[in-house]
């Protein structure tokens, strides 16, 4: 009597009615390894009722093919290819409100574990990162340049053409506006204020060190270039007024 020699365990896992190509069992493992490597995880994961009490006051189940629930079901259940395929589209429908945070009876925190799951769709170049943070490049690029969001000249009619014709009204006389309001650090409409050369200097430490501007770099090149060529200007202007100082002195 012979015996089978060969493994029953599935190197590739894939769903066997989709023309979606399989991935392979280690590049899943890899990736749910990557989320429960965090050290926010296992404080934000500590089992699961499957009672659903999240998904009744999620505002994005309400709305899209969406259920916290079910991520957490996935995760707590380690189901390889659900997460990998929650990553996929799911996972970007959460609002990060994090009311189901204050309602699990297990302290669980479905919104902080979708966040985890982001992160680790960035690290990876995972697709569905590259497709959805695509549109906010403009915002990506006024956050890590000036350390503001949203500045006054974006508010035009060109990237609010939604807003119909009074957009005008806002748009027109915008500088005459700001310049107007007592503050000076607001009288600017580059950013929503403006930003000490040190801070920005500082932001980009920061950025740097903690990984944000690795991960950019994973999902848009062409931006990560552009900023880094800002920052670096702008490290010049502060190394160049330091100097300036010291002369004074
Ligand atoms: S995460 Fe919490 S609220 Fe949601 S189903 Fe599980 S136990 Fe219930
Ligand atoms: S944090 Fe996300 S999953 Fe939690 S309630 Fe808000 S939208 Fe829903």
């Amino acid at each position: 009597m012979s015996h089978a020699t060969t493994s029953r365990k599935q190197e590739h896992i894939g769903d066997p009615v989709s023309d979606k190509p399989p991935v392979s069992r280690d590049k899943l493992e890899e990736i749910f390894q990557d989320i429960q490597a965090d050290l926010r995880y296992d404080f934000e994961l500590n089992g699961c009722l499957n009672c659903g009490i999240c998904t009744a006051t999620c505002p994005s189940a309400h709305y899209y093919d969406y259920s916290p629930r079910e991520i957490v079901q996935l995760l707590w259940t380690e189901n390889l290819e659900g997460i990998y395929d929650a990553m996929q589209e799911k996972i970007w429908s959460c609002a990060q409100c994090y009311t189901c945070a204050a309602r699990c009876p297990f302290g669980n925190s479905p919104g902080g574990l979708v966040m985890l799951m982001r992160e680790v769709a960035i690290k990876h170049g995972m697709e569905s990162a590259k497709n959805v943070l695509r549109p906010f490049s403009r915002v990506m690029l006024k956050l890590i340049s000036t350390g503001n969001q949203l500045s006054p000249d974006m508010i035009n009619p060109d990237h609010f053409a939604d807003w119909g014709p009074n957009i005008s009204k806002i748009d027109a006389p915008l500088a005459v506006l700001r310049r107007a309001i007592p503050m000076p650090t607001l009288n600017t409409i580059k950013t929503a204020w403006e930003v000490n050369l040190k801070t920005s200097v500082e932001l980009y430490t920061i950025w740097e060190a903690s990984g944000v501007l690795d991960q950019l770099e994973t999902i848009d090149e062409d931006l990560f270039d552009v900023i880094t060529d800002i920052m670096d200007e702008k490290r010049e202007d502060w190394d160049d007024f330091l100097e300036e100082q010291e002369d004074e002195d």
